[in-house]
């Protein structure tokens, strides 16, 4: 799966009401182009590059916006972010994550998130719509091990 591309980003704040400012939709290109999440702090190297005055608050608000809007998630085992590659922005999301190349492979599976949330709802715990990260070796990584 690819992200999607800046038009259909573009598309879906219009949709949203959100405005898709050229700084928001500069990280969300830097993010999207990139085949392995990005941290923040590469993301604002790279971004200053095209603003000199970038600033990690700067990069800390776009992010804010782009995860609001369901166009990017943030991947907590690698301290980075992803854009989303399914076509819903309402999810927390699913997430293989590698541990060796860092690769995410973003996957929908309706009935396993409603298989957690009701397993949430057994406990009276109330989840949160964080995404489900799975740590692993990828295919190409297993293969070498
Ligand atoms: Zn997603
Ligand atoms: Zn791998």
């Amino acid at each position: 799966m690819t992200a999607r591309s800046l038009q259909s980003a573009e598309r879906l704040c219009k949709e949203k009401g959100l405005t898709f400012t050229p700084l928001r939709r500069q990280v969300y290109g830097l993010i999207s182009a990139d085949k392995t999440p990005i941290g923040a702090y590469e993301l604002l190297d790279r971004l200053k590059k095209q603003r000199a005055n970038a600033a990690p608050v700067t990069v800390y608000r776009a992010l804010d916006f782009l995860q609001e809007a369901g166009l990017v998630h943030r991947i907590d085992a690698l301290h980075a972010y992803a854009a989303c590659e399914v076509d819903r922005t309402d999810h927390g999301g699913l997430m293989l994550v590698c541990n060796r190349c860092k690769t995410v492979t973003e996957f929908e599976n309706p009935g396993l998130e409603q298989q957690i949330a009701e397993t949430a709802l057994q406990h009276e715990f109330h989840a949160s719509e964080d995404l489900v990260e799975i740590r692993g070796l990828c295919s190409l990584c297993a293969d070498i091990s």
